[in-house]
């Protein structure tokens, strides 16, 4: 196939753009330059002027949960109590399980309670999920469910004066509850994924890096695999917990194929911003992990070559994470892993040059930028001027990839790589504009470096003779286009080793 008369941005330095670009079969080819004319037209596409880049990955997204939440009641942008219990009201179907996400309480008063949520729901048990993941809002039929077991190291059940659970599960408590109580069958997370899928597939996605670390995601995946095949390629997480166990039935880090692979183990060293369990310097927040028990995890999990991806919010939970990669650095260097903090949303600035100098990688979300700002302000003060601090993990030498973190932020690449470069939404000033990202750095974290963070950089991640022809078509070229026309770039096609699985040419 030949793809001709665009604008094909290789993220290749050697010939970073050409007008034309062979394929055969699943992989590219080789660029052919502008003088084509006589090339055979069945296998011509006519890019007429379009853009092509890599499909976009996304480096961090919990995409079972975001499939499914699809069906939930949406609580995101709820203003007050009052405007989640409406939504909650308007959604009830009836069901077994009332299920929601996306409320965020900062600004709420009164707070969300299970007997607010009581007199809506009735019998039914109903969970919702904060916007951050982190904290459950129960009504009493679930709590009911789970008795006296959620009290748990590292998670909060909260109380009121009267020692009463309020309904509100936070960190391990809240993780608990969903795995134990939770109950959605195997079907149902399949069905959501695929849907999920081909909703991904049509905003330029071909590759994901799956942070729905329970042992289950991977065999939602695997039965899609095996009966249908994926257009989406998944570097799949699993629990750091289960190391032994994942050891013992020779599971080793990369096993799988080009389009399910077993990536990485991932663990938290704390909670988030949003439910204010973020682990700080000043010794506020949630510690799920000690830097000593990080250190164990990246010893076991070398053994089997794993990688590590570990979450850190606060200042303190990045520190003790950067501590414990170093203090194991003679052991899992050598063997070239390539381990990741996730988040790094609040750094101390002397800790910022040390991602570069260990060759950690910052997994980042450029979209929490913007929506975060206000908390960021409000509970970190003078320190979210470290916080979010892309540029300067760029410039430091560090690699950074951008992921969704979707359900918390939308899955849209194109609206990710535009917070980074604008750190703006809803036409406000840009947030610490020193902070922002050129087009060609937030393309490059959404192709090149989460390719390179599945050591696939081989493979994929550019558009050069020899790789997975894996691309995305552009109504326009990002790297050219005016601010204003950014924001209206939109996905026309996306294709996935070689086939088509988004609207497939011809276009108008
Ligand atoms: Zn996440």
């Amino acid at each position: 196939m030949f793809l001709t008369n665009g604008v094909i941005r290789t993220m290749d330095p050697a010939l970073p753009t050409t007008a034309s670009l062979v394929l055969a079969g699943p992989l590219v080819a080789g660029g052919v330059g502008t003088h084509e004319s006589a090339l055979p037209t069945p296998d011509r596409v006519d890019l007429r002027g379009r853009c092509v880049l890599p499909a976009f990955a996304d480096a961090h997204v919990h995409f079972p949960t975001w499939a499914l939440a699809q069906n939930d009641v949406r609580l995101d942008g709820a203003a007050s109590l009052a405007e989640a219990l409406d939504r909650v009201r308007r959604h009830t179907t009836g069901g077994t399980w009332i299920r929601g996400t996306g409320w965020r309480d900062a600004s709420w008063e009164p707070k969300p309670t299970k007997d607010a949520l009581d007199e809506i729901t009735g019998s039914t048990p109903t969970a919702l999920w904060a916007k951050d993941y982190h904290s459950l809002w129960l009504n009493s039929a679930a709590l009911a469910l789970a008795g006296g077991e959620l009290q748990v190291a590292g998670g909060v059940v909260e109380r009121d004066a009267t020692g009463e659970p309020t309904g509100i599960l936070r960190e391990e408590s809240a993780w608990r509850f969903r795995e134990r109580f939770v109950q959605i069958a195997e079907s149902e997370w399949v069905d959501a994924t695929r849907v999920g899928i081909r909703l991904a597939n049509s905003r330029g996605v071909a590759s994901v890096h799956d942070k729905d670390g329970w042992l289950g995601a991977a065999s939602i995946f695997g039965r899609i695999h095996e009966r249908e095949g994926l257009t989406m390629r998944v570097f799949q997480s699993l629990p750091a917990d289960r190391v032994t166990a994942l050891a013992e039935l020779g599971l080793r880090a990369g096993m799988g194929d080009d389009f399910l692979r077993l990536g990485y183990l991932k663990c938290f060293m704390d909670g988030t911003l949003g439910s204010q369990t973020a682990w700080m310097l000043d010794g506020s927040g949630v510690r799920i992990t000690s830097g000593d028990d990080l250190a164990e995890i990246i010893r076991a999990g070398a053994a089997a070559g794993w990688p590590i991806s570990v979450h850190a919010i606060g200042d303190a939970a990045n520190r003790a994470a950067l501590d414990a990669f170093e203090a194991t650095r003679d052991l899992w260097q050598p063997l070239g892993l390539r381990h990741r903090i996730e988040h790094c949303q609040c750094l101390a600035p002397e800790d910022i040059p040390r991602f570069a100098e260990l060759g950690i990688a910052c997994s980042v979300q450029f979209a929490h930028a913007p929506s975060d700002r206000d908390l960021a302000d409000r509970f970190w003060g003078e320190k979210a001027a470290g916080a979010y601090a892309f540029r300067s993990l760029w410039d430091s030498g560090a690699v950074v990839a951008n992921g969704s973190d979707a359900p918390v932020e939308e899955l849209d690449p194109l609206a990710g790589i535009r917070a980074g470069v604008f750190r703006t939404i809803n036409e406000r000033d840009a947030w610490h504009p020193d902070e922002t990202l050129t087009v060609e750095q937030a393309l490059i974290a959404s192709t090149v470096n989460p390719a390179w963070l599945a050591g696939d950089e081989r493979r994929r991640g550019s558009l050069v003779p020899g790789h997975l022809a894996d691309l995305v078509v552009l109504n326009r070229d990002p790297v050219t286009a005016s601010a204003e026309d950014l924001s209206e770039i939109e996905v026309v096609a996306t294709m996935v080793g070689g086939r088509w699985v988004h609207n497939p040419p011809p276009w108008d």
